[in-house]
Formats: structure tokens, sequence, C-alpha cells
């Protein structure tokens, strides 16, 4: 009912029923208890025809607060309170400076802490998204510029503040931002989400797609050209060494030609997508990032470089989508409300 509620506002209790295909009485019941804790409310009147009018229902979207954690910008940490509905209410950030290991895990928690005395709403739960592989129990596996290793997140934060904690990582809390607050999109959507490093965060049938080790969506050092420059991991040519956010603005900071390597980068990404269009069928990709650095020089050349390398029939003009996101900035920090929603709610 609520996930309902939350896609479709202004239903009535009989377009509840049909929805959900629970039957009419249990409808009522369920909204009741929905309306008495503060979720739901009556939105006036609708016209009727003939007879009692229907009521439409609601979402009551600042009834719960959410606190938000993005840690995947390179220079703060950020964050904020944020309703269900995706609306920013309150903001804080904190330099991160050069901090890893424990030192940026007690940033976190002083963040957190400054985040939660600013929420005027019960709070639903925290969510933070961070870079690397992060399991199903909040654990960062691996976040190698923040030097964690282990680090039980979701766990640490749990502990501190006494309230429903969810960690994903950054790229996957991005795509569920913007399935939930960007633009309409469908059940197979892939986000591509250029910071430091790259990370795809992929929504397959409707659902987030982790993979065996929560490691589905790292691209980053995918080779595109073995006789690129030379990537941190000690190989060369990976797709970071072209379009993470740093060797970027390296790159162009040198460059005659910055437009020729605006478009170079994007056929990098190009390469890897056309492999992931013709594996996964997903058509719609979003670029999260820099909008400076991924423009449209960039998203036509990894376009064009999809069309050039895949079947025909996915080459079509309108088979393959590629735009950028409208959620700017604030990507990771939604997504990790969504996470929140959907984790303590079940709505998306
Ligand atoms: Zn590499």
């Amino acid at each position: 009912v609520l996930q309902s509620l939350f896609r479709f506002p202004d239903l009535s209790r009989a377009d509840l029923a049909r929805l959900t295909e629970l039957t009419p009485a249990t409808i009522s019941q369920l909204v009741g208890e929905l309306i008495d804790e503060g979720l739901v409310e009556a939105a006036g009147r609708g016209p009727a025809k003939v007879g009692k009018p229907p009521t439409p229902l609601r979402l009551v979207s600042d009834s719960r607060h959410l606190v938000c954690v993005d840690l995947s910008d390179t220079d703060a940490f950020r964050a904020a309170v944020v309703d269900m509905a995706g609306k920013v209410v309150h903001r804080e950030s904190v330099d991160r400076g050069d901090a890893t290991g424990e030192h940026a895990v007690e940033l976190v928690g002083g963040l957190i802490q400054a985040t939660l005395a600013a929420t005027t709403k019960p709070v639903l739960g925290i969510g933070l998204g961070t870079p690397g592989v992060v399991d199903a129990a909040g654990t960062v596996v691996e976040a190698v510029y923040l030097d964690w290793f282990d680090v039980p997140l979701r766990q640490l934060m749990a502990r501190r503040f006494d309230l429903p904690v969810h960690v994903c990582n950054d790229a996957n809390t991005a795509v569920l931002a913007e399935y939930s607050f960007g633009e309409e999109t469908g059940t197979n959507l892939m986000v591509i989400k250029v910071g430091p490093g790259i990370g795809a965060g992929l929504l397959v049938d409707g659902r987030p797609h982790l993979g065996e080790n929560f490691s589905a969506g790292e691209i980053g050092h995918i080779i595109v050209d073995e006789d690129g420059p030379p990537c941190r991991c000690g190989k060369r040519g990976c797709l970071e060494s072209f379009i993470a956010v740093p060797e970027l603005r390296s790159a162009l900071a040198h460059a005659a030609d910055p437009q020729q390597v605006r478009a170079e980068a994007g056929q990098s990404l190009g390469v890897v997508l056309a492999a992931a269009v013709s594996i996964l069928d997903i058509h719609e990709i979003v670029l999260a990032g820099p909008s400076d650095l991924l423009d449209e020089a960039f998203r036509e050349a990894a376009l064009e470089t999809i069309r050039a390398r895949t079947l025909a029939s996915l080459s079509r003009s309108d088979a393959v989508r590629i735009r950028h996101s409208t959620l700017g900035d604030d990507i990771v920090l939604l997504g990790a409300g969504v996470l929140v929603l959907s984790q303590e709610l079940g709505v998306a």
C-alpha cells in the first residue's frame, strides 16, 4: 500500500484495492493503521459522479526524516536531512583533508551526529553511500582511497546511534536515486558514477544487481587500451586512467585540444559500455559526475562508440540512450535516502 502511494499520489481506497489485489476490507484496515502512524493522510475529497466521493490518499512525505550520507567526494564528506519525497531540508559537511582509516570513520560519526541534531521529525534511518565494495552486512570490504578494509561501518554507526543504518556502494545508491527521484525510467538502468574512481550501479528487471561478491559494476579497471596511460592499479590503459576525475582533469590541463581529450574519454567508456549493453540488454545509461567533464562531446563519443561496436538492432538510433542525471551532486545522497526507504518501508 505504501509503495503504491509512493509511486502514485491521490489514490482512493478502491484504487489501492485494485493495484494491490487486496480486499477493500483489508485496504481499509491498512490505510487506517497508516493514517494512525501519520504516514498517510486524506487529501480532500475527489469528485464523485454518484454518491459518496472517493477520498484521495497520499503519503505524508515530511512525516519522517532520513539521514543521508555521501562519502564519494574526494574532498569532503557530505550529509543531509531528507524527507520521504527526496527533498533536502538541511545540509552538513565536513572536510576530509587526507583522513583515512579510523580517523575517517570518526569524521563520519561526527557528521551523522551533527545531521541528526538538525532533524525535526522521527528518523526512519541512516543511509550511507560509500566508495568501494560493500557486503550485505554493510561492511566496507575494500575502499582503497579511504584505506578501509573490512570496516564494519553499518555495525559501528548502528551501535553509536541506535537507529537502523544501511550502507551501500555509491554507484549502487546512485542508481536507486535515479530510479526513485530521477527522470522517468524503465526497470533496466545503469548509472555510471564518475568520481575519484568509476563505478556502475545496475538495476536489472527492477532490482538492484550487486553480484556474487557485491562487486557488480566495478568497471574502472577494465583495460580499454593496452598501450594507454599507466593506472594506479599497476596496469596500463584501464578505464579509470582515461575518465576518473583526477586523471581526466590532469589530461585536460595538459591538452592542446581539450575537446579531443573529452571525446577520447567518452570513447573509452563506450568500449566498456558496448559489452555491458550487449550482455545485459540495458539501454538506458545515466551519467553522474562533474558536468564540465562529462559534457556533450563526451556523451556523444560514448554513444557513437556503443553503436559502432554492437549488433545493428542495438545500435538503432533510439535503442540506446545515454543522458546526464538531473539529480546533480545530490545523486548519492538521495540514493542513500532511497536505501533507507526501501529497507525500512519497502518503498522505492
Ligand atoms: Zn587500473
